[in-house]
């Protein structure tokens, strides 16, 4: 977003993030794109995707033993998360954490505390705001739930530039470390897609000592 349309973004009423239409006030999805919300009924409770099409769990050798999404990361799901990257887009956050808290499996709903993966250091300054740092706070809200933002990430994206996925996963475990960590953790970030980044994360904790409950996020790429 340009200067000018975070201007407008701040001056003017925003209306529904996802078709611009108006909305009522302090509302930022409309009824329309409210029902057409990409919700993920079921999924594997390890990879929390709906169907593997009948090739094996890709979590299968991953860090965390459960994984879950309220999303599907598509349509409407798409545009909050894009909206969630902006600074004025705080309610936005809220409205993701509600989507999450209220649809949460009871098992997941324990102790432990709220562990948001991190935004590369660089890019948080460059955009002044951290996406799954503001949706992991306002979920340790939802969920009445301490929020320990306990990991840190490096920015070694300049040296991963054309390497495989193999090799990205390799340094992408250099990529976290972890500092004063709970004994119990839920793993937030706002977009599940490999697998890759939450797995580091996980390993980060792990290695810390902390037990990973689950590695959650609000939208799960299909
Ligand atoms: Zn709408
Ligand atoms: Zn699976």
């Amino acid at each position: 977003m340009n200067a000018l349309a975070e201007l407008i973004a701040i001056v003017a009423p925003p209306g529904c993030v996802s078709c611009h239409t108006p909305t009522a006030a302090g509302e930022r999805l409309c009824a329309s794109c409210t029902r057409a919300l990409p919700w993920l009924r079921r999924g594997c409770p390890r990879c929390a995707l709906p169907s593997h099409r009948r090739r094996a769990c890709p979590a299968a050798t991953a860090a965390f033993d459960r994984a879950w999404a309220p999303m599907a990361y598509e349509g409407v799901a798409r545009d909050l998360v894009a909206a969630l990257k902006f600074r004025s887009a705080l309610p936005v956050a809220d409205l993701m954490a509600a989507h999450m808290a209220a649809n949460l499996p009871a098992p997941l709903r324990g102790e432990a505390a709220i562990v948001p993966v991190p935004t590369v250091r660089s890019r948080r300054r460059r955009r002044g705001f951290d996406p799954a740092g503001a949706l992991g706070e306002a979920l340790a809200r939802r969920l009445e739930r301490p929020l320990v933002p306990c990991l840190e990430r490096r920015d070694r994206s300049g040296r991963q530039v054309g390497a495989g996925r193999k090799a990205r996963r390799e340094a992408g475990r250099l990529l976290f470390t972890a500092r004063d960590t709970p004994p119990l953790a839920l793993l937030v970030d706002d977009v599940h897609t490999t697998g890759a980044t939450l797995d580091a994360a996980a390993r980060a904790l792990t290695a810390a000592g902390t037990t990973v409950a689950a590695a959650l996020s609000y939208a799960r790429t299909l």
